[in-house]
């Protein structure tokens, strides 16, 4: 099956499944997100894309609710995908499995919805492997918003969260500790 694209040419369905299915991995915030689809797409298959002509498709596809018919790749081959893309140096991106924002979507003084930057590439600890992440944090109301609390003034505000997996180390480590001894 084929689709046109409008310019003449046609995009086969495995190309668009492809697309499809990393922009559902992909968080909306990543702002080079249809340039690294494309990016993707042409390390795969050798075929190039513009990003307006991807994020047009896509939308094409959410529209019409045409995405959920075939499933051309497995989710572990989209996150392989993914994972060895942000590893590529050739490539400056944001793009990774982990996109580690805020733990709150809008300010909590004036309730208007943050508007994220990137912060920093970190590396996400796996049972088996590392993978990269991206964090990235707002400010808003003189106050600046990470993904485990946020900072007013000189004062560390942490999530009930955070907290929790920071007691679960250390109980992990007092355990290690008692049975060492
Ligand atoms: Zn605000």
């Amino acid at each position: 099956m084929l689709l046109s694209s409008g310019r003449g040419g046609n995009i086969p369905l495995e190309h668009l499944n492809l697309m499809f299915n990393i922009d559902q991995r992909l968080d909306n915030c990543i702002k080079t997100k249809f340039q690294d689809i494309s990016n993707i797409i042409q390390l795969l298959y050798h075929v190039e894309y513009k990003s307006d002509q991807i994020e047009a498709m896509i939308n094409l596809l959410k529209r019409h609710k045409l995405h959920g018919q075939v499933e051309l790749f497995p989710s572990e081959s989209i996150g392989d995908l993914i994972n060895n893309y942000s590893k590529n140096p050739y490539f400056s991106t944001h793009t990774s499995l982990h996109t580690i924002k805020p733990f709150t979507d809008i300010c909590l003084t004036c309730q208007q919805p943050l508007e994220l930057k990137f912060k920093e590439h970190v590396y996400v600890f796996k049972i088996e492997t590392v993978e990269n992440g991206c964090t990235y944090s707002a400010r808003c109301c003189h106050v600046d918003y990470y993904s485990n609390g946020y900072v007013r003034g000189s004062k560390q505000f942490i999530t009930r969260d955070a907290l929790n997996s920071v007691v679960n180390i250390f109980i992990w480590v007092e355990r290690m500790r008692t049975q060492l001894n």
